[in-house]
């Protein structure tokens, strides 16, 4: 069975009420509109499983320095954002070894253009602040300032701050910055959600959000500023959803639908917790952030709660251990879990082992496409020969786990398309051939993956996941079909259309 079609939906009500299958394009029938895209293709709505919206929104709103090819285009971009806190303009991500000359820039440079306004742009590392001579005066810095320990205030050859300041210095001005406020949070919030839906995406599984944010989402979506639906993953690491007294809720466009939980770090900062030590550092193992019992104890009061989805993180094959342990302990427990999802976000290094576990568990693999390929060459060092036991997704699927796909985005490009082709494909940058081919997936198990498992994964394929009369009409509609299309050709496929709830979004 193959997930595109091509003809007229018609919608009423939010819902697809008829499907007329029609060769050469799609026709979106609602009401006495009726819009038309010659050669595209409808799919399901396509669902980031594992995302982070407030972090892309700030990307957008902060990070926008990054790549920036000169000193020039820095002030340009600046320019075009504007003051974002307050009246101080704050910005991350420059990078002087990208400009030529390679040379730390200065607090003239920002003054020409911004004299009144404060500029703090934070370096790509973290590890430096530029800033404009408006920042120096709010926060009193001049010549006669002393270096703080731990940093250091760059001066010229008269001993003036030149306006770039180091580590422990940059909290001289960091102390003067005005806190985001909520207002910032909810811009950050539609137009990450505007960028996740002009890339395809009709709904987000939204990891680890902040209980104090939940309310500006609820808002949004009452206001009708959601592009997409959003499910939230509420943190839960120190009971912060129950302390914060948040309980599930059933809203069409933000629901709260789950905690999120964190067994381990990642494997690029070897924090990630692995069984055997670190085939690059075999002084550690990673570092386990939650036992057996502390996740079990989280799950049983989240359960208590209400909750009937607990998303765990667990890269290292250690930690994916311990977190079926758990699911294991809470299924002894309790009788009644069927309707409980319990998911193990990123999945990455699997112990052969623990494969079957996953069904035994009813555990979901909740997985990232894009990390395998962006990591393939750093999970090589990290891990050696177990790399074999990384990334399994075709081994998911033979065991008969189920298997739903997101980006993590900002961590990594919000386009869907970049995961799809990850999962066909699986060939790292830089490289001619694929990683592990036994483990792709057809370009239809990775729809699907994007799609109908993804609301499995959420308890919503009762409502979406396929285009049928009577389904929710959260439709993506593609240029090309990605079904079929030569894999290499998926990633220049572009959105045309999405449907959420009926609302069409024009993105072409
Ligand atoms: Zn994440």
């Amino acid at each position: 069975m193959t997930i595109a079609l091509q003809g007229e939906l018609t919608i009423v009500r939010g819902k697809i009420a008829a499907i007329e299958p029609r060769a050469g394009g799609v026709t979106i029938r609602s009401g006495t509109r009726r819009v038309e895209f010659p050669g595209g293709w409808a799919f399901p709505g396509l669902v980031d499983a594992h995302a982070h919206v407030v972090g892309l929104g700030l990307a957008f709103r902060e990070g926008y320095l990054r790549d920036a090819p000169s000193k020039h285009e820095c002030i340009e971009r600046l320019i075009a954002h504007g003051p974002n806190r307050g009246e101080w303009i704050v910005a991350r991500g420059w990078n002087q070894e990208l400009w030529s000359p390679p040379l730390f820039p200065t607090r003239y440079d920002l003054d020409r253009v911004f004299p009144t306004t404060p500029v703090a742009l934070t370096r790509v590392d973290g590890h430096a602040l530029w800033v404009n001579s408006s920042a120096l005066e709010r926060a009193g810095i001049t010549a006669a300032t002393p270096d703080p320990a731990g940093g250091a205030i760059v001066r010229d050859e008269h001993g003036m701050p030149t306006g770039i300041l180091l580590d422990a210095a940059m909290e001289l001005i960091q102390q003067y910055i005005p806190e985001r406020t909520l207002e910032d949070i909810e811009h950050a919030i539609i137009e990450a959600t505007a960028a996740a839906s002009s890339v395809g995406l009709t709904e987000i599984h939204d990891m680890d959000v902040l209980p104090e944010h939940l309310p500006i989402f609820t808002q949004l979506a009452e206001q009708g500023k959601l592009h997409c639906r959003i499910l939230s993953w509420v943190r839960g690491q120190r009971f912060e959803w129950h302390s914060a007294g948040v309980l599930p809720t059933t809203g069409e466009f933000h629901r709260v639908a789950g905690i999120k939980l964190f067994a381990d770090g990642a494997l690029g900062s070897r924090g990630a917790a692995l069984l055997e030590p670190y085939t690059d550092d075999p002084s550690t193992h990673g570092i386990l952030l939650l036992t057996v019992e502390e996740i079990a104890e989280r799950i049983k009061r989240a359960l208590d709660d209400g909750f009937s989805s607990i998303a765990v993180h667990a890269i290292g094959d250690r930690a994916v251990r311990t977190v079926l342990d758990a699911f294991e302990q809470i299924q002894q427990r309790y009788v009644a879990l069927d309707n409980v999802r319990l998911r193990i976000e990123h999945s990455q290094v699997v112990h052969p082992d623990d494969l079957p576990r996953y069904v035994q568990t009813g555990a979901i693999a909740s997985v990232q496409p894009i990390h395998c390929t962006s990591d393939a060459a750093m999970a090589e060092r990290r891990l050696g020969t177990r790399t074999a036991t990384a990334y399994r997704w075709r081994s998911f699927l033979q065991h008969g786990v189920l298997l739903c796909a997101g980006s993590d985005f900002p961590v990594e490009s919000h386009n869907p398309l970049s995961g799809i082709d990850a999962f066909c494909r699986r060939i790292p940058p830089g490289r001619e051939h694929p990683w592990y081919p036994e483990e792709r997936l057809s370009a239809t198990e990775a729809i699907e993956a994007y799609t109908i498992n993804a609301h499995r994964a959420a308890d919503m394929s009762y409502r979406r996941g396929w285009l049928a009369v009577g389904m929710d009409a959260d439709i993506t509609i593609v240029d090309r079909n990605i079904e079929v299309c030569p894999a290499e050709e998926i990633l220049q496929a572009r959105t045309l259309a999405t449907v959420v709830g009926g609302t069409l979004y024009e993105h072409a």
